[in-house]
């Protein structure tokens, strides 16, 4: 702390006599420090931890509080009758306060996005509720406002108060593995003023809790989560997010974020080395290069598996780093061994050692998902070194450009280079057969299976197996071979050339449930389809699906942020279903797995209607998976997204000559346009209004921003008319969709005899009755939605 704070922490060390003026006074100086640029921050981690754990109420700083209010951004606290406790200060500070009696919250999101997304968890737009409890944490102005309007003087805190603060701690910190919320961290260690503000609030009668927060790391600063025990989190990820969008000041500026955190730093280069011994333990040593977008930052986190101990942290000059990473921790706190100023480029040696890669027979499984070196929060796009060592059994492949390997007694050391900054980095070990695919179009292919493994899988579980109907397929390093090489050479040429040089394919048997994993040159297949191809098309699409991300998410096109994880997962999920329906030379297969998603879309939501709850729209991305609504993120992100690409082609599509129209344009365009580059849905709507060369705002409105899936029931007659001509009338009503809810619907006129027409029509609102245009001949059906065009229900109903 700066002498300011030294000198404040003296006068909040006075005993009880602590009067009102004196902590005015206290507040006066606290709120004259000198923001991060000139503090010092906090000299040890484990000593700030050990203070943060031990944040409590202060009998000497108690108020009687009646119709105290508080508000933030679009939530208020009316604090009704009862009484409020300040922290104890830490080295001069008060953190927090925490209350006890009558008061309420209430809170009403500003979009209609957010408010249907507080409909879904607690039936109301804007909530209001009670509460009997509430804690404060808080790095802003809160402290000047509750002490200019209660006296807070020596008394007794409230019984109730304590188990409060115990259960607010765990949702920020957790004190086996001394790991703590990064922004709460970060906030503390550096000592800093900011937004920070945190409400645990104890809701009466139901004894449930709520948090609103204020994160100013996070661009969408606003959050509310309801806490909810989760099973294999850590304690203080015990929380789910319900509502989230920027504050006031950014709402108003009304552009949306184009990235989900606040960096302090930039991670610009990282040079890696990874040995792994002979029972494949990891002795690594990474040397990153980072520059400060900030001035004065003392702390740095990086993330790191809790299964990897650091042996030591160096700066450029060989001095020790001061630094902490708790056991099973997930961030790697480093002290700077100055305040950072802004630009101040420094480079981070990193030893550490552990193990995130595992052997069973000779099964090799690295869960793509682990940390598996430090990686500075919340990292972007990156250059790398990579170097690998291993015993030779082994081969490992890696993201980059390869250098010859070379041998070293029984090991074996690889260098791969990575020149173009990336956002992921990732490798593969394991017991490999290799099939290698040389084809002149597209850049060589391995594929590395493990062969041995698979020996033993059938030796040992093969009639289990075959019992449930998995016979293992023939040659499959060729199977899954071709389908990335086609692939491959598909989507280049529906959507332009990606810059890798190779492309590696490797099998992993994934503990979780996953099946695949994408990254620039790299992909992790689950053995599952490696052991057999399953006839309905799914192992093809899984495949394509990953070869995929190389245009879209992985290399290419990177989704901006959260809300935008659909231009990644869609259109890998869109492109595997095209390549299913190229591969396959007929248009059966494609619509058989498109009517399979749909089915899977509407049922998830009628299940959910008779009971549980409704599904959210696609720019919720991820947030579309919540503890009640688990397999959300796939069906909607994924299906109904790459069903969003399939309507949009097909309102681009010229029904008389069924050619493309456009939409084959707009995909390059998008693709050539962005890649390299992030990108948000907002981009994407511009490519095709573009293209489209009209506003689509009512497309992505309803079908990207939206939740509505129309039910239509559709009649028709027909008349004869002079000349030999007919007059065919319809009739739609459109359910489950708001009122304004419009689409264009191709219809299929069947005259028989192999003669039949199309027509696209414009539908729009609950009733719509239209004429054809004059029929050459009687039509024998019509058929409305064709060729699965748009995301409905269709009911045939007589005129
Ligand atoms: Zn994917």
């Amino acid at each position: 702390m700066t002498r300011q704070g030294e000198a404040a922490s003296g006068s909040a060390r006075r005993p009880l006599a602590a009067t009102a003026s004196a902590l005015f006074l206290l507040l006066a100086s606290l709120f004259a420090l000198p923001n991060t640029a000139t503090a010092a921050g906090v000299a040890s981690y484990k000593k700030a931890f050990a203070q943060l754990a031990a944040f409590a109420p202060d009998p000497s700083r108690v108020a009687a509080v009646h119709g105290l209010s508080l508000k933030r951004d679009l939530a208020t606290f009316e604090f009704v009758d009862g009484q409020m406790a300040l922290f104890r200060p830490v080295e001069g500070r008060i953190w927090g306060a925490v209350f006890t009696g009558r008061g309420t919250f209430s809170f009403r999101p500003p979009t209609e996005i957010e408010r249907d997304q507080l409909e879904r968890f607690y039936k109301t737009d804007s909530l209001v509720t009670t509460f009997d409890a509430l804690v404060l944490l808080f790095a802003d102005t809160t402290l000047v406002e509750l002490a200019s309007r209660a006296k807070f003087v020596p008394g007794t805190v409230a019984k109730k108060a304590i188990p409060v603060m115990r259960k607010t701690l765990d949702t920020f910190l957790d004190q086996k593995s001394m790991d703590i919320n990064y922004s709460v961290g970060k906030t503390c260690l550096e000592g800093a003023s900011n937004e920070l503000f945190l409400a645990y609030i104890v809701e009466a009668h139901a004894g449930n809790a709520v948090i609103f927060e204020i994160d100013p790391f996070q661009t969408e600063q606003v959050q509310l989560y309801r806490v909810k025990p989760m099973p294999f989190q850590k304690r203080f990820e015990n929380r789910e997010v319900i509502c989230q969008f920027p504050l006031e000041a950014d709402r108003e500026r009304g552009t949306s974020p184009d990235r989900d955190f606040v960096d302090t730093y930039e991670d610009e280069h990282y040079q890696i080395q990874s040995r792994f011994d002979g029972g494949l333990r990891l002795a690594g040593e990474t040397v990153v290069r980072f520059r400060s977008l900030e001035d004065g930052q003392n702390w740095l986190a990086l993330v790191l598996d809790p299964n990897l101990d650091v042996d030591a942290v160096q700066w450029e000059s060989g001095e020790p780093a001061d630094c902490f990473k708790g056991p099973d921790a997930s961030l790697l706190w480093v002290r700077n061994d100055h305040p950072l100023a802004r630009g101040e480029e420094r480079t981070l040696r990193n030893r550490y050692h552990g193990v995130v890669v595992q052997r069973q027979d000779d099964w090799v499984r690295f869960d793509p998902g682990a940390s598996w070196y430090p990686r500075v929060i919340s990292g972007r796009r990156s250059t790398y070194d990579l170097e690998y060592e291993y015993p030779e059994s082994y081969t490992l492949v890696s993201v980059g450009e390869p250098a010859a390997p070379e041998r070293k007694g029984n090991s074996v050391r690889s260098t791969w280079k990575v020149a173009t900054p990336i956002a992921e980095c990732s490798f593969m070990i394991g017991i490999y057969k290799e099939h290698k695919i040389q084809v002149e179009t597209i850049p060589p292919i391995t594929i590395l299976m493990s062969e041995s493994a698979h020996r033993q899988v059938r030796e040992s579980a093969g009639e289990e197996l075959l019992e449930q109907g998995l016979a293992p397929g023939k040659s499959m390093e060729k199977q899954v071979g071709a389908d990335v090489a086609n692939s491959f050479a598909f989507f280049q040429t529906l959507y332009g050339p990606t810059r890798l040089q190779r492309f590696y394919v490797a099998e992993n048997p994934f503990e979780r449930s996953f099946l695949g994993v994408a990254y620039p040159g790299l992909i992790h297949l689950d053995w599952s389809t490696f052991y057999s191809t399953v006839s309905e098309g799914s192992d093809e699409m899984l495949r394509a699906h990953e070869v995929a991300h190389q245009w879209w998410g992985s290399l290419g096109v990177v989704p901006a942020t959260y809300h935008d994880r659909w231009l990644s997962e869609a259109f890998a999920e869109y492109s595997a279903l095209r390549y299913l329906q190229d591969a396959s030379k007929d248009n059966k297969r494609f619509l058989d797995a498109l009517q399979r998603s749909r089915e899977e879309i509407l049922k998830n939501r009628k299940f959910l209607l008779g009971g549980g709850q409704e599904a959210g729209p696609i720019s919720l991305g991820p947030r579309t998976s919540t503890s009640t609504t688990r397999g959300d993120y796939r069906i909607i992100v994924y299906e109904k997204g790459a069903w969003v690409l399939h309507m949009l082609h097909n309102l681009f599509l010229d029904l008389d000559t069924m050619k493309d129209g456009g939409f084959a344009d707009v995909m390059r365009e998008f693709y050539t346009s962005f890649a390299d580059k992030d990108a948000t849905t907002a981009d994407f709507q511009r490519v095709v209004e573009k293209r489209a060369g009209r506003d689509m705002s009512w497309f992505f409105h309803e079908w990207v921003y939206g939740t509505g899936i129309p039910h239509y029931r559709f009649a028709w007659h027909a008349v004869p008319e002079a000349g030999g001509k007919y007059k065919a009338s319809c009739r739609v009503d459109q359910e489950n969709v708001p009122e304004d809810f419009q689409m264009f619907v191709p219809l299929h006129i069947d005259f028989g005899a192999g003669k039949f027409a199309s027509v696209r029509v414009f539908v729009k609102g609950p009733h719509s009755e239209f004429d054809l245009p004059l029929l050459p001949m009687e039509p024998k059906q019509i058929v409305f939605n064709d060729l699965e065009s748009v995301l409905c229900e269709v009911e045939a109903v007589g005129w």
